[in-house]
């Protein structure tokens, strides 16, 4: 059975002064025993968020990672600094993707360094809407997968317990959201992928989760799809109110998931 994961992506905002006292409201608020909760700050947020967190099940996790492991590469951070900071690390973003230039390559090798230091990594991978209208977006998705994840051995990112993000890049901070059908169509085609690729039967065991003006108004319609486990959420994430309304739907799903494995 896999988890039911809600993930918050702060993006860049927040600020060590006020990080913590917002992550403990939305801990507070949000306390559902069944549902994986990860909140991701800025990277100068970690310690406070981490901090506070300390006595909540509430994971903490980076939003990005370098693909080294130290050397000369200004204002970055790699995976051995972060441990101990974060348990879990946003991979692919497609907004690093846009801004950073950051190549499915790249991504794949970050993965690796995140997988080898203990950190759980949220790959995301996303169409453009251009993709979409033009029948592409699984064969994108898939192209993404498959170059990200060739070098790299599944038992690694298995035991890393690796997520894939589906956030079609035209959803993202935009307000529209995807069709909850068509995300689960994703879902499917991205452990098609993973199948194709080699992950046999394990391909089956990794939590996709869906992101994309995600909201506690449209949740439902993601987490009524057997094949979506949960959502990254960005905009709505620094918003109790929603983060309260996003993760009590989860909870549903979660709880009606464990009573169906332990009815079977
Ligand atoms: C994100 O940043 O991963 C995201 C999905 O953002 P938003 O929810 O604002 O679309």
């Amino acid at each position: 059975m896999r988890p039911v994961i809600v993930a918050a992506n702060w993006k860049m905002h927040s600020t060590p002064g006020d990080a913590a006292e917002l992550a403990t409201t939305i801990a507070a608020r949000t306390r559902e025993p069944d549902v994986v909760r990860v909140i991701c700050p800025p990277y100068v947020c970690l310690a406070a968020v981490a901090a506070a967190m300390a006595g909540e099940d509430v994971a903490v996790g980076a939003q990005n990672v370098h693909h080294e492991l130290a050397g000369p590469y200004t204002g970055e951070v790699s995976a051995p600094m972060l441990v101990g900071l974060a348990t879990w690390v946003i991979v692919g973003h497609s907004e690093r993707r846009r801004d950073a230039s950051e190549t499915d390559e790249l991504i794949g090798r970050k993965l690796g360094r995140a997988a080898d230091a203990g950190l759980r990594p949220i790959l995301c991978v996303g169409e453009h809407l251009d993709e979409r209208d033009g029948g592409r977006a699984e064969a994108v998705v898939g192209h993404q997968l498959r170059i990200a994840l060739r070098a790299l051995e599944p038992v690694a990112l298995l035991a890393a317990g690796l997520v894939v993000a589906y956030e079609p890049v035209w959803a993202i901070g935009t307000g529209r959201n995807a069709q909850g059908s068509d995300a689960a169509a994703m879902a499917d085609a991205v452990r098609e992928t993973l199948v194709a690729i080699g992950w046999g039967a394990d391909a089956a065991t990794v939590p996709v989760l869906y992101g994309g003006s995600v909201t506690s108004a449209n949740i439902g319609e993601f987490l009524a799809e057997p094949a979506i486990d949960g959502a990254l959420v960005g905009g709505a994430s620094q918003k109790p109110d929603e983060m309260a309304g996003i993760v009590a739907r989860a909870g549903v799903t979660a709880r009606a998931r464990l009573a169906e494995a332990a009815a079977s």
